[in-house]
């Protein structure tokens, strides 16, 4: 009896035994999307049954839930200098479940024992739940009635925060944000087509990025994915929303940098988001092929990276060292437009009239990103310390800053706003002043401003954050508004070189 009881003992500490711990989604037969309790209870259940896993709270959402971080590694994470650190996170949109089921199912697979040869190379952490007030009464917005996932500039939510100071702790190489896109819209229905892709894939974009990056995710990683999951039987295509043809243009993701994307992508990561297919009326429909096909998209971007693991670290590292060498005096574009290039969309969709599916050829494709202004990256900028809430942005973002110690060979620019105009931004119209800059007048006050130098891993960031005529930049933001006003001097300082 003694015998078999520590026999029982051995098996059960195995490596491996995890994959009989079935997901929530699982438990309930594909009913229901997993609650929040429920999660909670998983992801612990599965750290405690494989050495591989271990379970951090990163933080708290608006409503005080718990963020899980699922940090996979053999070894201490994040200290084995010759991995590559990944960084997968889903459903920052609450209604969004498939995201967040497939990352539950895809920390079950990962612990088979076949598949633990990919931490060989990886430390991967997974996010499976971003935003659990949303989810749990499944809607869009966080707890604050925030859009998350056009909160990783301004950084005003507790959700965004931990990410990203997670993201900073690690600096991991290649990231992926899981989304739901919903194509059963009139305005599609009325077209007689919809969107017929299991899982759509969005490289970054923004052309301030690193064109390595752009060229390894299109050529290279794109094809992968593709055939990776068809042989797994999902249809994969890139990201192409807008639409329908006849009404708007199609195009790829949007060039902002607020998203879980871009973001991370504006810090030359090898960054993607995935948007698996929404369900038709109920957020349980077809729901068992959703979370195995957005389950599959991430395990395919592992697969991607333990087979191109030297690659994307060595572009990753040099990319990054542009941003925090060299950078003053370097072009940054900060508004850019959706542009044709002469090429059609060959993009498969289902015809409502047939009910069969298709292929439609769309002729008003933009799928390039051109640049509309450019200015010259300074050396850095001056910011009075009475500007109370750029200088706690600047905290929230963990920029690097400095007091001010500027030499004979620093000359300071000023930005006057003459008058305010406006621009189109993917179908919004946002402000687009017209500004001269000249030198400044005086001297300033040391005392009086935070420097923030331009050469850092978040430089082209802080750039298109503070340009007063950007089009992704804080002044675009209501709470940051009141820093343009017409006839006025803009109250950010341009640090330059003579
Ligand atoms: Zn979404």
């Amino acid at each position: 009896m003694k015998k078999i009881f520590s026999l029982f003992l051995i098996i059960s500490s195995l490596p491996g035994i995890a994959q009989n711990i079935q997901t929530p989604l699982q438990k309930n037969s594909y009913s229901k999307p997993s609650s929040y309790e429920e999660l909670s209870a998983y992801v612990h259940q599965l750290a405690l049954s494989s050495k591989l896993l271990n379970v951090e709270t990163i933080g708290q959402s608006a409503k005080g839930r718990n963020l899980y971080a699922l940090k996979f590694s053999s070894s201490e994470f994040g200290k084995d200098k010759s991995k590559i650190k990944i960084l997968l996170f889903a459903q920052q949109h609450g209604n969004e479940q498939s995201g967040k089921e497939g990352a539950l199912l895809l920390a079950q697979e990962l612990l088979k024992p076949e598949n633990q040869y990919l931490f060989d190379r990886i430390d991967l952490v997974i996010v499976p739940q971003m935003n659990p007030d949303g989810s749990e009464i499944n809607k869009r917005l966080n707890g604050n009635e925030a859009d998350l996932n056009r909160n990783h500039l301004t950084l005003t939510e507790p959700e965004t925060v931990a990410l990203h100071h997670l993201f900073d702790k690690y600096l991991f190489e290649v990231t992926m944000d899981v989304h739901e896109y919903f194509p059963f819209g009139d305005a599609w229905k009325k077209f007689g087509y919809r969107d017929n892709t299991d899982e759509f894939i969005g490289p970054v974009n923004n052309p301030n990025i690193s064109e390595n990056i752009k060229d390894l995710a299109n050529q290279s990683f794109l094809p992968f994915l593709k055939k990776y999951m068809a042989d797994k039987h999902f249809t994969n295509f890139i990201y192409s929303p807008g639409g329908p043809p006849g009404i708007n243009y199609i195009r790829h993701s949007t060039f902002d940098i607020n998203d879980g994307r871009q973001s991370f992508g504006i810090l030359n990561s090898f960054s993607f988001i995935q948007e698996g297919i929404n369900g038709k009326d109920s957020f349980a429909d077809n729901i068992r092929h959703r979370a195995e096909g957005q389950m599959t998209g991430m395990r395919g971007l592992l697969e991607y990276a333990y087979l191109n693991k030297e690659k994307i670290k060595t572009m990753v590292a040099n990319d990054r060292k542009e941003l925090t060498q060299n950078t003053p005096g370097s072009i940054i574009s900060i508004q850019c437009e959706h542009v044709s290039n002469g090429e059609k969309l060959d993009l498969p969709v289902h015809s409502y009239y047939s009910d069969t599916d298709s292929i439609y050829t769309v002729v008003d494709y933009r799928p390039v990103v051109k640049s509309l202004t450019d200015i010259i990256k300074p050396e850095g900028y001056l910011i009075p310390k009475k500007l109370k809430d750029v200088t706690d942005w600047v905290d929230r973002q963990a920029l690097k800053k400095t007091s001010v110690n500027l030499t004979s060979s620093d000359r300071i620019e000023q930005y006057k706003i003459e008058v305010i105009d406006s621009i189109d931004f993917e179908g919004d119209n946002i402000v687009n002043p017209s500004v001269i800059s000249k030198d400044y007048p005086s001297q300033i006050s040391s005392a009086d401003y935070i420097y923030v130098p331009a050469a850092q891993l978040k430089g082209n960031m802080l750039v298109i954050a503070l340009e007063p005529k950007s089009m992704l930049g804080l002044v675009t933001y209501k709470q940051f508004a009141y820093l343009l006003k017409a006839g006025e001097e803009y109250p950010i300082l341009r640090v330059v070189k003579k």
